[in-house]
Parts: structure tokens; sequence; C-alpha cells
């Protein structure tokens, strides 16, 4: 087995539990080391640690697997793991859609699955975990007997581990234009050329929260996607609802999603960008009972987390001033960078600007199928917040 020897300084993160060990925190490694090997972690003293997978091209050098020394790392880890990620998410309510693995917090690194009833969707985003990925699709056909499963790992981080972006077929070839049920709508999902795995199930809860909010309402969802949020408004009984966002593709889909559901005599789609026609809007007399935003992710570095809340600001005072007086903003952000404290503070600030006093119905994170760790700081990252606005 390969060593690597961490230096005196750092033992105690990666001994509190935290499975990554950075380029300058190893002292010595074993010369044979090759990339994506599986080495055996040890403190200077000598003391076992964990073992994990080497990648000396990533600032995250190893990424452990398993902390007990005499577990081997082959494909009935993998089996074990999957099978332990999957007996979780049923226990917690999961029975058709979820994410099956989300990496860290299953204690799989890097790997990703998305589960849509019988088809599953991965991607492997470190060297380390792409080398088992026969293992993978082995343990999903095993635990599921399932023949669909498909690679999304047209993704750029790959790109800091040396690894090439692709997709494709992990098992034969199969229709990738999908339908999936949630909370009783149905939903077409692309999983070839829809954005991300195709689908965001870390919303899949949250569409819930706007039950009672949108009966009755004239609702306005900006970065809409394939009209997730909206068509549950529909369903939830809006009077009407409108949906925007810049992708025709996902535009094209959300009104296909809306026939799906017998709802498209009350909803319209566009095809536009959403800060453009907010900010045009929000100065005419343009009134709506609820407005939804779910933006994609602003920023994935620190340096510009200021940016990025002046751009959640913009939109959110916006959205406040397009409510009549007692409606409701239902607000998201996919910014791991930006805290659930800083991301309530910026709504109250931009409530100041707009003059309007905010109460608030919810407070959300993602959906309990991505499990949070607190010591883990990347694992949360949604912030989901519902407030009604007034004068
Ligand atoms: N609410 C959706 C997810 C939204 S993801 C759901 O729950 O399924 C963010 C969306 O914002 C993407 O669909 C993306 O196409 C869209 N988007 C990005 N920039 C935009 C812009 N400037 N105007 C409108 N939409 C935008």
């Amino acid at each position: 087995m390969h060593a690597v020897i961490l230096k005196r300084r750092i033992g105690n993160r990666v001994e509190n539990g935290h499975p990554w060990i950075f380029a300058n925190e190893i002292d010595q490694a074993d010369e044979a080391i090759q990339p994506g090997d599986i080495v055996s972690v040890f403190t200077p003293e000598k003391k076992f640690l964990g073992k994990g997978y080497f990648n000396p091209r990533s600032q995250i050098t190893v990424r452990l697997l398993t902390r007990n020394e005499k577990e081997e790392i082959d494909d009935q880890f993998f089996y074990r793991r999957i099978e332990a990620a999957w007996t979780y998410r049923k226990k917690i309510g999961y029975t058709e859609n979820c994410r099956l693995v989300y990496g860290e917090a299953d204690a799989l690194p890097a790997l990703i699955i998305d589960k849509f009833n019988d088809h599953f969707v991965l991607q492997t985003l470190a060297l380390g975990m792409d080398r088992w990925k026969p293992a993978i699709v082995n343990a999903l056909t095993a635990l599921f007997q399932t023949q669909k499963i498909y690679e999304r790992n047209d993704v750029p981080v790959r790109e800091l581990e040396g690894l090439v972006q692709q997709k494709g077929f992990l098992s034969a070839p199969f229709d990738t234009n999908i339908l999936i049920q949630e909370n009783g709508l149905k939903f077409g999902v692309d999983l070839e050329n829809g954005q991300k795995t195709g689908y965001f199930l870390d919303q899949q809860d949250n569409r819930r929260a706007i039950r009672h909010i949108a009966k009755d309402a004239e609702v306005l969802g900006a970065f809409c996607y394939t009209g997730t949020f909206e068509i549950h408004a529909a369903y939830y009984g809006a009077k009407s609802v409108l949906g925007l966002d810049i992708s025709e593709n996902a535009i094209l889909q959300a009104k296909r999603n809306a026939e799906l559901n017998g709802l498209s005599h009350k909803m319209e789609f566009q095809a536009v960008n959403a800060f453009d026609v907010l900010k045009q809007w929000s100065r005419e007399t343009k009134k709506y009972d609820v407005v939804m935003l779910d933006p994609p992710a602003f920023t994935k570095n620190r340096n510009s987390i200021h940016k990025a809340l002046s751009g959640y600001k913009e939109i959110n005072l916006r959205g406040m001033k397009l409510l009549r007086n007692g409606g409701f903003l239902v607000t998201s952000s996919c910014t791991g960078l930006v805290s659930p404290e800083q991301f309530l503070e910026m709504i109250g600030s931009a409530a100041k600007d707009a003059g309007k006093k905010l109460r608030q119905v919810v407070f959300n994170s993602q959906s309990p199928d991505h499990p949070i760790i607190r010591e883990l700081e990347n694992t949360g990252y949604l912030k989901f917040l519902i407030v009604e606005v007034s004068r």
C-alpha cells in the first residue's frame, strides 16, 4: 500500500473528520504513487488517518474514502456505500427521484448520482473517483436492476483534475428524454442536454412550500428553467402564471410541461433576460401577488462574493417592487459561498431600500436528499426564503 505522510502542523482538521488533504499539507508521498491510486494517509507520528485516492495534479491531493484501515477499496466498497446512501434516502422519505449520492456527505467524495425513477445520471468530478466508474455502474445495476445509466461529466471542474469533459451512456443506449413525477405533477427531463444532470432535485421539497400562497394569485417566476415552480403554482390554484428564462430550450420544455399537466391555459413562458425585464417592469405599474426568483449561482470565487450579493440585492429589490401590498417573495440562492446570514442580511437591506416591511414565512435549505454536514462547508449551499412584503 502506498503511504502519504502529513506535515506536523496540520493533522487536526483531517483527524477531526474532514476528508480533504491539500497539496501543501503533505510532507512525504511514495514515489511510485500514480495519479488516481489509493493511498494510506498517516500523521507525522505514523498514526493511520484513512485511505483515499491521490491526484498530484489537483490542489486537493487526497480525498479520503474510509477511516478504517482494514476496509479494502474495491468494487464491494462502492456497492456498500451506494447501498447505504439509498437506505438513508428511503429512511427520510424518498422513493422515486432523489440525489442518491451527494459526494462528501455520503462519504463518496466527488461522486454525484441523481436517481430519476429507474434512470441514473452520474458525475465523477475527481480523477480518483472517475477510475471507479465501472464499479459504480456495476453497483447501480446490481442494486436497482437498472439498464439506464448516463454520465454528465460535461463540467469544467473536471479540468482541475486533468480530466476531460464528456457525456454519454454508461449502459446500453436508451431514450434520454424521460418523464418524471413530482408532487403528483409530470415533468419532462432531458438527461442529455438539460442543465446540470437535467433537473434541479434540490428544490423538490421547497416547491411544495408555495402551496397556500399560490392560490388565486397572479404569479411571476423568473429564472424558471423548465417551469417546475411555476407549474406547481398553477396546480396549487394560481390565477395566472408567467415564467421567464433566458434559455429557449428551457422555455420550450416548460411549455411542454405545462401542457403535460393540463395547465397551459393559465400559463405563459417567455425566453428573455430576467435581469433586464425585472429592471424594466419594476419601473412600470405591473404588479403580482407572488414573485419567485431562482437564479443560477453568481460566483464560485471568494473574491467576488460582494459582487454576487449586490446582484442578488438588485433582483430581490426589483422583485419586491413588483409585488402588490401583502404579496409574497419566493427567493432562492444556490451560491454556496453566500452564507444564510449574508443572504438574509441582503434581503433585509433590499427591503429597506425598497421601503418595504418583511415577515418571514419559510426559510429553508436544499432538500434533505442533499444532506448537509456542518463540518463540510461545501455541503450546504441553497437558501430558500418566502417572505410577505408590505408597505
Ligand atoms: N427554478 C428552476 C431552476 C432554475 S436554475 C427549477 O427549480 O427547476 C437557473 C435558471 O436561470 C436556468 O434555467 C438559466 O437558464 C436561467 N438564467 C440564467 N441567466 C438568466 C438570465 N439572465 N435571465 C433569465 N434566466 C436566466
